[in-house]
């Protein structure tokens, strides 16, 4: 197969040649002896034309004899056999056998064209002398009529042996020539093939993805045009499948961007492709080929995909996926009858949604207490019971409710994305000078000490003061609140690209495990103790909002019974 179209052609050209060899042997041996053939007769013709005179002679003298001893010694010496015929055929003389002992020769084709006055010729085999023999007869003609014939034969295989010689040189050259023939036929194919398995070769490295492979034919043939116009189809091919890739890659860009999960099914129901999203509700790398029931183990799921395709057209549904709430919306893809999903996790809405719920009814609850006591305080009031201990409920459940509602609003307004309305470059270290002098005169009627630790340079950051200010007081509040004995210490410093501020108190501390609600809104550790000390429930939240607002971080380090630390990180503005 690898070398079918050379082997074709070379095979038809050795062919050919040793047609036109055999063919060219067989007519040049046969003009060569039709030839020779000729030639020798006509010699034997003259030969004879010399003799008649001599033979006429012979026969004019009535001498038999003289007649047979005459072509007795001709014979030999001309290398013919020479016999003299009477026209009725008796042999009269014969340079090889006795005349009286020969058979009538008048029906011998030579004789019978002699005796009507032509020059006869034959070619036959002779039992006389047992070999093929060429005979010429001549008529010796006397006033107008056939006298006698003289009759020459020549062996045959005389010729053959001058035509074997020939054979061999002939053979020899035809031989010569056909190699000669062969190889340039050779030649020939492999010149003609070469840009064929060339070509070949290329084309197969392009069919394995090879779209650099170029052929050049420094040739001046079709085979040259060829060559360029497959180097423009690779290149264009090459500029093809490079589009295509990048679409691809476009498409998976895309695809891959895309927050919800993904995924497109054939008209079988296999899935064809995915997203890394999808991945959330398949557990585990979705593969190719799969079935959309296999790969998604959710009912709602399957009925969705089952009625797009049946309906062919799209739908949304709501089901879940394991213990996932998931929103499906479906596409109907006529053209391949495939279906396109995307999954939407409703996790995260439904989390919000909840404690939405959870906020309205904690807030009602917190606001009850201080409504349920005020409602009485007041009808004892009405009752004519206004003594300083109601009062004193009046006034201490109104600040409460004052406080909460003010906690709220200011919860209400850092919860509000986006950036800080401010952003100006605050020194945190005159913030917290100020907020220490606010707070003194309560450290010192508990008891405790209250100190700044901060660099002299002071520290800036690009910040909203006011809500700095806040977070500080939060923190110094809790501090304070939850704070027996010892000391409460305000330490700001440069960390990395970082400003950090931390609070530090010697106080009850926290348990481990409340350590990750205490942001919460309304989560309080120990809810008479908080109440007492006028707390919310919210001041953490605040915090929280507050530094996160500002790109930051906040964590709390605690142990129970001896003290508390809130660390505060805020990026560094590039001027601090
Ligand atoms: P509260 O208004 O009750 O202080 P916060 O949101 O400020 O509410 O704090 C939530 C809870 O975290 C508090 O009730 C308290 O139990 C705990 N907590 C906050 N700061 C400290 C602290 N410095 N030491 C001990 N516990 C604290």
């Amino acid at each position: 197969m690898k070398r079918a179209i050379f082997l074709k052609i070379f095979g038809g050209c050795v062919l050919l040649i040793l047609l036109i060899g055999a063919l060219s042997l067989a007519f040049s041996f046969t003009l060569i002896r039709s030839h020779y053939e000729r030639a020798e007769a006509r010699s034997l013709e003259s030969l004879g034309q010399a003799l008649l005179p001599d033979v006429e002679t012979h026969l004019d003298a009535g001498d038999a004899e003289g007649l047979d001893a005459y072509v007795k010694r001709m014979g030999p010496r001309l290398g013919a056999r020479l016999t003299v015929i009477a026209p009725d055929g008796e042999v009269l003389a014969d340079s090889e056998k006795d005349p009286a002992t020969m058979e009538n020769h008048r029906y011998r084709p030579e004789v019978q064209d002699a005796v009507e006055g032509r020059v006869g010729r034959s070619e036959r085999f002779s039992y006389t002398v047992e070999a093929r023999m060429l005979y010429v007869g001549l008529p010796l003609v006397q006033e107008g009529r056939v006298r006698a014939v003289v009759r020459q034969s020549l062996y045959l295989s005389y010729i053959e042996e001058l035509l074997a010689d020939l054979k061999t040189g002939i053979l020899r050259a035809v031989l010569v020539m056909a190699l000669l023939a062969l190889t340039a036929s050779a030649l020939f194919s492999l010149h003609l093939t070469s840009p064929i398995r060339l070509l070949t070769q290329a084309a197969r490295r392009v069919a394995d993805g090879n779209f650099a492979t170029r052929v050049h034919f420094r040739r001046r043939d079709e085979f040259r045009l060829l060559g360029e116009k497959f180097n423009e189809m690779t290149e264009r091919l090459e500029g093809l499948f490079n589009d295509v890739i990048k679409k691809k890659e476009e498409l998976a860009n895309v695809i891959g961007a895309i927050r919800e999960g993904l995924a497109v099914f054939d008209g079988d129901g296999r899935l064809r492709l995915a997203n890394s999203s999808f991945a959330v509700f398949t557990g585990g790398e979705p593969a190719e080929g799969r079935y959309y029931w296999e790969i998604v183990r959710s009912a709602g799921f399957q009925d969705l995909i089952a009625r797009t395709r049946a309906e062919r057209k799209g739908r949304t549904a709501e089901f879940r996926v394991g213990e996932k709430p998931v929103l499906g919306t479906t596409s109907f893809l006529d053209l391949q009858d495939g279906v396109v999903a995307v999954l939407h996790d409703l996790s995260e809405i439904r989390r919000i949604e909840h404690m939405k719920r959870d906020f309205v009814v904690n807030v009602s609850h917190e606001l009850r207490t201080p409504l349920a006591v005020l409602s009485g305080a007041i009808e004892s009031l009405e009752d004519g019971a206004a003594d300083h201990a109601t009062v004193d409920i009046l006034r201490r459940h109104t600040e409460r409710l004052k406080a909460i509602v003010e906690d709220l609003l200011k919860l209400a307004e850092f919860e509000d994305r986006g950036l800080p309305p401010v952003r100006a470059s605050v020194d945190v270290r005159e913030i917290a000078e100020g907020v220490l002098e606010m707070f003194r005169p309560r450290f010192l009627a508990k008891g405790l000490s209250l100190r700044l630790e901060a660099p002299d340079d002071g520290l800036v950051v690009k910040a909203d003061p006011y809500r700095i200010e806040q977070m500080l007081i939060n923190l110094v509040d809790n501090a304070l609140k939850y704070t027996e004995g010892g000391a409460v210490a305000v330490k700001l410093g440069r960390e990395g690209g970082q400003t950090v501020l931390e609070v530090v108190d010697t106080g009850i501390g926290i348990v481990p495990a409340e350590m990750s609600r205490i942001f919460e809104r309304f989560y309080v550790v120990d809810k008479s103790r908080s109440r007492r000390a006028g707390g919310t429930g919210l001041g953490l939240s605040i915090v929280k909002h507050i530094v996160e607002g500002h790109g930051g971080t906040v964590e709390v380090r605690s142990v129970p019974g001896e003290g508390t630390a809130f660390t505060v990180r805020l990026p560094s503005s590039p001027d601090g």
